[in-house]
């Protein structure tokens, strides 16, 4: 039983010097094993990747749950992202009170009124849990969101059973390695991306990386970029100023860049508004205009919008992308928590009486991804009072808080003290499909990642910052 591990950690926290010493043999190897993480911009000063120094218990139940799930997750997205009209009515208002979600649907209309170049898609996405602690104790998986494009965070987190395993090893704990599961969707991204690349059919062309940071390879690329070496896959990497300045369409829309064909363009920025300059944009749209494979394309990069999985909630949404499959739309909306509209219209009203009556129970969600937006208890308060009148409400979603389920685990980070620490763990599903015209040619379960944060009572009670961790099972 996972309790095992959680009496054990509650015993140990009693004797320091022994959990100082777990803690350093858990830090030595995750920089044996390379889960590291560049410090402050250097590229030769490396850290420990921050991670938990236990897995955190989890029902067997409600991780297979999430799993079974995610094929359907797949399907959803891609038919999204395949309904230009059913994007338009759902980001209408917040197009109107968003600048940011405006400019990228800008991009789209222009790609839809152009035709669309390339009919081969490959979406890889992430759909993030909570678990839910209900009255009678146990815990009921939640999903937080969905990202199409701000999917990151593989790679190093495939290391992590691998140290815990050993820790609950040295601790006596071993007969608990078995409901450890490994985490291995760097393999599957890697497979998924190939696919694309194999179809677009032109040997010489490469995979580009199109990332933020040109300094230094982020860890978690650092293996995926290997698996597609070993394929016999080229990849470059790029920014979007390095995308602007060498990059150019030739008459047929092939992307080359530095006189390279591209393939697939892998999007591992672009989903934030700073990430932009204005060359940053007309990067976007010379990619997005390209024959080039796009991971995402700007309709799925849409499709992931907080907007469109609120509007998903609504009752009939999602029985009209599956019409004829009840259990699939079941097993989809199980996962779902209450989510509420502030457009300007009699419902949003409802919604915002709602919110201010009581704003403890509630997440405000500005239309952003990429982590420290959403607002909580009084901030709430603030900007609904501020912008509740007119339709700059509309920039906003309404999302019940879910209440994670707390257990205690010991955070691992440099500089920050060696201790138990109440935390609530996120699970990440990845997700990959590729469709090739009409025909859907591969879509993968690819894996899990956890992640955990402290409850400090600085972010409405959860911490910003997320450790990696894994689950056991019980
Ligand atoms: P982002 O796109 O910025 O990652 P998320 O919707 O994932 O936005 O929210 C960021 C974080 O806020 C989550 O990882 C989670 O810790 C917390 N959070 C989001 N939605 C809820 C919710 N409904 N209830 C409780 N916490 C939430
Ligand atoms: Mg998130």
């Amino acid at each position: 039983m996972a309790t095992a591990t959680a009496r054990f950690l509650r015993d140990l926290s009693t004797d320091p010097a022994a959990l100082e010493a777990l803690a350093n043999e858990a830090k030595e190897f995750a920089l044996e094993l390379g889960a590291l993480r560049h410090t402050e911009g250097s590229p030769e000063v490396v850290t420990y990747a921050p991670f938990t120094l236990f897995p955190t218990p989890v029902p067997r139940d409600a991780f297979h749950q999430a799993l079974e799930v995610q094929s359907h997750f797949n399907v959803l997205m891609d038919k999204i992202s395949q309904d230009p009209r059913f994007l338009e009515d759902t980001l209408a208002s917040t197009i109107e009170a968003d600048d940011f979600t405006a400019r990228l649907f800008d991009i789209l209309k222009r790609v839809e009124k152009e035709g669309r170049t390339q009919s081969i898609v490959l979406g890889i996405n992430r759909s993030d849990y909570m678990f839910e602690q209900s009255d009678d104790g146990t815990s009921r998986l939640k999903q937080v969101e969905i990202n199409t494009i701000a999917a990151g965070a593989f790679g190093v987190s495939d290391n992590i059973p691998v140290i815990h395993r050993h820790i609950l090893r040295l601790v006596g704990l071993g007969d608990q390695c078995q409901s450890i599961p490994d985490c291995n969707s760097t393999a599957g991204i890697a497979r998924a991306l190939a696919k694309a690349w194999q179809l677009y059919g032109q040997k010489e062309a490469v995979i580009l990386f199109h990332v933020e940071n040109l300094h230094f390879v982020s860890f978690n690329h650092r293996n995926l970029q290997e698996m597609l070496r070993k394929r016999g896959i080229s990849f470059m990497r790029k920014n979007f100023e390095s995308v602007y300045e060498s990059g150019r369409l030739d008459s047929d829309k092939r992307l080359f860049i530095d006189g390279v064909e591209v393939a697939v363009v892998f999007h591992r920025d672009g989903f934030m508004p700073h990430h932009y300059t204005e060359k940053g944009w007309e990067a976007k749209l010379m990619m997005e205009r390209s024959l080039a494979v796009k991971c995402p394309d700007i309709s799925t990069h849409l499709a992931g919008t907080k907007k469109v999985q609120q509007e998903l909630a609504r009752p009939g949404v999602l029985e009209k992308f599956f019409p004829d499959q009840p259990q699939v739309v079941e097993q989809i909306r199980a996962t779902f928590t209450g989510l509420y509209t502030l457009d300007m219209c009699p419902e949003g009203d409802q919604t915002v009486a709602m919110a201010l009556d009581s704003p403890g129970n509630f997440v405000l969600k500005p239309q952003r991804e990429g982590g420290g937006n959403n607002f909580y208890e009084d901030n709430i308060v603030r900007i609904l009072e501020e912008v509740k009148g007119d339709a700059r409400r509309a920039a906003y979603i309404l999302m019940e808080r879910i209440r994670p389920k707390v257990e205690h685990n010991v955070l691992l980070r440099r500089g920050l003290p060696i201790k138990l620490t109440p935390v609530a763990a996120e699970l990440g599903v990845f997700g990959a499909y590729v469709r090739n015209g009409g025909e859907m040619v591969l879509n993968e379960v690819l894996g899990h990642i956890m992640r955990t944060k402290g409850i400090d009572y600085e972010d409405g009670g959860i911490s910003r910052v997320a450790m990696y961790d894994n689950l056991i099972h019980y």
